[in-house]
């Protein structure tokens, strides 16, 4: 395999060492620590292994974490209203909210409730403009996870660099294109209409830069990938009882520079930036 690994660990090690320092030296100034309220209605098993990831991770680095549990059967105005109440309590600097909702609650619309000072997913449709104009410091966790992963190969100089999305949901491949696009990066975004169309090998044949974040195994064939290109594949999907991605992987690594293992790639980066973002949330209100 003559790619090399781009493993999120070690990367996410660094954020999570300057998170600490950071921390400690908000407490010596404002005496308190960041905290973060976790939201969710009803139960999900999924989602339970996800908080306690958090929760643990929260604790390690000094920020106060709470978990608000709300009734599967929430009406969605009483959701608002209990989001408000987060809104409005000084004591809170971020708020997420657990995925997935029941059925009768749009989580599209819950999230525009979440005030954008500590919306620390940056899902509000302001954090959302603040990243067109290039100016966001909270920034969506997996697009930023991959911008991380880029910057941590030190060869790579992104200015005028040609890179593939593929993918463009709003939590992902579309504000990872807006980051691209903020480096310089000529980025091209793919989806279904080009999976449809027969293209999508067309595009990522040029790629030097290929990020994947669609939820389909094995969508990109590894013989499509160009010589020495750099592959993120941000994809879970599980097959047979393992998890797996997007990208085949074994075939992509004999072609690639630079790949990331699914899992050991992405993952172990974005909850070190959400919790970056507790702290960028935090700093952003102490100074309001
Ligand atoms: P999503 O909202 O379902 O978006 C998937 C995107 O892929 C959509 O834009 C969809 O287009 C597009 N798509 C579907 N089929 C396609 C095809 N054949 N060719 C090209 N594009 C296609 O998913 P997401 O939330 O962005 O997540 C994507 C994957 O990343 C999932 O596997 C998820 O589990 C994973 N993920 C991992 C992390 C992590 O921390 N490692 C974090 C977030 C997400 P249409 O909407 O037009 O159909």
């Amino acid at each position: 395999m003559p790619a090399k690994l781009l493993e999120g660990k070690s990367v996410a090690l660094k954020i999570k060492e300057n998170i600490k320092l950071e921390i400690e030296a908000l407490k010596n100034k404002y005496g308190v620590c960041p905290k973060l309220v976790s939201v969710q209605a009803g139960e999900n098993s999924a989602s339970e292994i996800y908080i306690k990831s958090q929760e643990k991770i929260a604790k390690d680095l000094g920020i106060n974490y709470e978990l608000k549990k709300l009734d599967a059967g929430i009406k969605q105005d009483e959701f608002i209203k209990a989001i408000d109440a987060l809104n409005r309590d000084k004591s809170v600097n971020g708020i997420i909210i657990q995925m997935p909702l029941p059925q009768h609650i749009d989580a599209k619309i819950i999230s525009r409730y979440v005030s954008p000072l500590k919306d620390i997913e940056a899902v509000h449709p302001q954090n959302m403009g603040e990243l067109v104009f290039g100016k966001a410091k909270i920034l969506p966790c997996t697009a930023a996870a991959c911008m991380e992963l880029l910057n941590s190969i030190e060869s790579l100089e992104l200015y005028g660099k040609e890179a593939v999305v593929v993918g463009h949901s709003e939590i992902v491949g579309k504000p990872l294109a807006l980051l691209l696009l903020n480096k310089f990066v000529t980025t091209t975004v793919c989806h279904i209409a080009t999976g449809q169309r027969g293209t999508l090998p067309d595009f990522i044949k040029k790629a030097e830069i290929v990020i994947v974040a669609v939820g389909k195994a094995g969508l990109v064939k590894g013989d499509w990938i160009k010589e020495g290109a750099i592959v993120i594949d941000v994809g879970i999907n599980r097959v047979e009882g393992k998890i797996a991605g997007d990208v085949e992987f074994d075939k992509a690594a004999e072609k690639a520079s630079y790949i990331t293992p699914v899992p050991g790639g992405i993952g172990p980066l974005t909850v070190a930036i959400l919790m970056r973002n507790v702290v960028e949330a935090f700093k952003q209100q102490q100074a309001k």
